[in-house]
């Protein structure tokens, strides 16, 4: 079997389910990203404790039950929790890619499982019998199966179908990082969100003193300099907040293009499935990408296990996930388009932002995000 990353989780929940799983990755070592970082949601979280993991996970992350928004005024708009509380108490966090990535990967390799980089795949081979994955460096590995965890770029998405839809832009560039030492006042356990003027920006102070923040601004793709902090720092300017003095202060980081993915048609053929965002990238204003790919590993691994073979088992697991994954990307591409806001739209945004937060404030509107679990 051979598979790929977030896919430290699915490979974790095949061998739960008594399937033995290979990892091949394309980065020489995993890529460390150090500064990135992500929210991790209370289903993310229960998908993660289904597979013994979410305590390694969390090790280095800062709580965030709560999130405060604020307009580019100063106005608090409201206030809306993050996720929901576990039943043993644990709440959504913020944890750094590299360090949830690394945890998962360390536990992986301590439970046994193999793990293979600079393994970029070219192209594949589905026999009916079996699937020979070829890698850019000339090597092949064979499996059963081939579960694709490789992004939004996915390069599997297209040889299983060329006429597979492509990553969509949403508008907005994304950056982010850590300011040592900041000496932000702030709540613990707030993540404070900001619809600025020109752009949007939120931040959370960890524990430390650190401040850890993030911003998407509106951008035509491919128009922001080498060196964009003038740049974000000439929206934030004029906002009532600390966004454009935090954006000085902060290191380098990389300028993201934020994606997603419109409806992918066909997820599986023959021996070959896309999963996470392979299969239905949704933008990062949700929070849930992480969450989902973890979700798609528990649900993947017991759909293996209790179906007659591979086809039956790829198809219930389309049939449980989709709904529920493309309901969370129509969701994040709503918020995302209101970041992107313009002038008038803008205005429109944050007279009603207030009614909308107070009927989100109860959950209830969000449970069905929040509060599904999957289980092995
Ligand atoms: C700016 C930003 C902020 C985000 N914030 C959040 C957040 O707060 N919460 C959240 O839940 N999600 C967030 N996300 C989304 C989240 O990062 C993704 O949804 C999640 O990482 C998806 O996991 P994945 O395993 O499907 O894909 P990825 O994490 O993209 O991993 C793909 C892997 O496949 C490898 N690969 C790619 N091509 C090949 C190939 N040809 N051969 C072999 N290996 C290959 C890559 O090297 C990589 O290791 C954010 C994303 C961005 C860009």
């Amino acid at each position: 079997m051979a598979l790929w990353y977030m896919t430290a989780a699915s490979a974790m929940a095949l061998q739960a389910a008594g399937i033995d799983a290979e990892i091949h990755e394309a980065y020489p070592r995993v890529a460390e990203n150090v500064g990135s970082f992500l929210n991790l949601a209370s289903n993310g979280l229960a998908a993660l404790r289904a597979l013994g993991v979410h305590r390694e996970a969390l090790s280095s992350a800062i709580p965030t039950p709560r999130m405060v928004m604020w307009s580019g005024t100063g106005k608090r708009l409201g206030e809306v929790a993050n996720g929901l509380r576990l039943d043993d108490g644990t709440v959504s966090h913020t944890v750094l890619r590299a360090d949830l990535y690394g945890s998962l990967r360390d536990e992986a390799a301590r439970r046994g499982i193999p793990i293979t980089y600079g393994k970029r795949l070219v192209s594949y081979d589905d026999t009916g019998d079996e699937v020979v994955a070829t890698f850019e460096d000339g090597t092949s590995a064979t499996g059963d199966l081939l579960i694709a965890c490789d992004g939004v770029h996915s390069r599997t998405r297209s040889l299983l179908d060329p006429g597979a839809p492509g990553p969509r832009y949403s508008g907005l560039y994304s950056f982010g990082g850590i300011v040592r030492d900041a000496g932000v006042g702030g709540e613990p356990g707030v993540y404070n969100m900001i619809f600025g003027r020109r752009a949007f920006f939120g931040y959370t102070v960890a524990e430390s003193g650190d401040t850890w923040w993030f911003a998407n601004l509106p951008r035509r793709l491919g128009d922001v300099p080498a060196d964009w902090r003038p740049v974000l720092v000439a929206a934030f300017e004029g906002d009532a907040n600390l966004s454009a003095d935090l954006v000085r202060r902060a290191p380098a980081c990389p300028a993201l293009p934020v994606y997603d993915l419109p409806p992918v048609p066909v997820w599986h053929k023959g021996r070959v499935l896309l999963t996470g965002d392979a299969a239905h990238a949704t933008s990062p204003s949700s929070g849930q990408g992480a969450s989902l790919a973890v979700e798609d590993a528990v649900v993947l691994a017991r759909c293996l296990r209790e179906a007659k073979g591979h086809r039956e088992a790829f198809e219930r697991f389309e049939a449980e996930r989709r709904p529920r994954v493309e309901r969370v990307v129509a969701y994040s591409r709503t918020i995302s388009t209101s970041k992107a806001a313009g002038p008038v739209a803008r205005v429109f945004r944050d007279l009603m932002l207030p009614m909308f937060l107070k009927r989100s404030a109860s959950q209830e509107s969000l449970a069905w995000m929040y509060r599904h679990q999957v289980g092995l």
